[in-house]
This record gives C-alpha cells, structure tokens and sequence, in this order.
C-alpha cells in the first residue's frame, strides 16, 4: 500500500520533523496555511478519523497528549485550532489520519 505519511514517518520521505515518539509524528505542511501549520500524525496507518476504534484509539489519545507540548514549542499561547479532515466531503487528500495544528495569527471564524 502507498502511504505519503507512512512514507515520511519510515523517513523514505523527508520532512521537517517537529515531534516523535513511539506513537507519534509531527511535522510541517508542505504547503502551510497559517504561520504555524503542523501534521501530527500516528505511526501505525490509520486511514481516517472513520478508522478509530478501541484496538486503535490509544494512537489518537497520544496525539492529544502531545498537541499542547507542540503549541507550547511553537509559541502558540494565543491559541490555535486543531482540524482533521474525513472523506471526501472534508476534502481529505492524504488517506493517513492526521491532525492539522493552525496557529500563529488570529484565523478566520468560517470553518466550513
Ligand atoms: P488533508 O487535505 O488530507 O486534510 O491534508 C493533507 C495535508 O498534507 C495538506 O495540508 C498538504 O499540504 C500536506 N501535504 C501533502 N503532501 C505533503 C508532503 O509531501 N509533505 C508535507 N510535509 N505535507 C504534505
Ligand atoms: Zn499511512
């Protein structure tokens, strides 16, 4: 299976790593749409946010953990949203869950 994330979590890909622990990697967009914009992603490939259940939700949980000590890093005491997109409706494009850290200025209300 062709993954880009499980492709940049093995290294095969580089990335501008910005975390990582045994569940965990983070790193930022390619393609960023705030000042700070970080994929935190698990390192088991998890398609979607329609994928977690009980075997899998520890992944997410530390995902969860490790989101403030990220935005602590980034100076991100402003505030900052956290965003995953699921399915086609969402516009999701990677199929690898993943969380979107958005932060650094003041961003739009809008959010659909
Ligand atoms: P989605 O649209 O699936 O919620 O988000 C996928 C995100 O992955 C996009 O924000 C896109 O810019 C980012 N992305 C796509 N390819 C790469 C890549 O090769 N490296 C990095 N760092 N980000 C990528
Ligand atoms: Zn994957």
């Amino acid at each position: 299976m062709d993954c880009l994330f499980c492709e940049i979590i093995k290294g095969n890909i580089p990335s501008s790593k910005v975390y990582e622990d045994e569940y965990v990697y983070a790193f930022r967009d390619i393609n960023p749409q705030a000042p700070v914009h970080i994929l935190v992603v698990p390192k088991v490939h998890i398609s979607s946010a329609d994928e977690i259940n009980a075997e899998n939700s520890v992944y997410v949980a530390k995902i969860f953990e490790v989101i403030p000590e990220i935005a602590k890093n980034e100076s991100l005491g402003g505030g900052y949203r956290v965003i995953t997109n699921c399915g086609a409706d969402a516009c999701q494009s990677v199929k690898h869950l993943h969380f979107h850290i958005l932060g650094g200025a003041q961003l739009i209300e809008k959010m659909g």
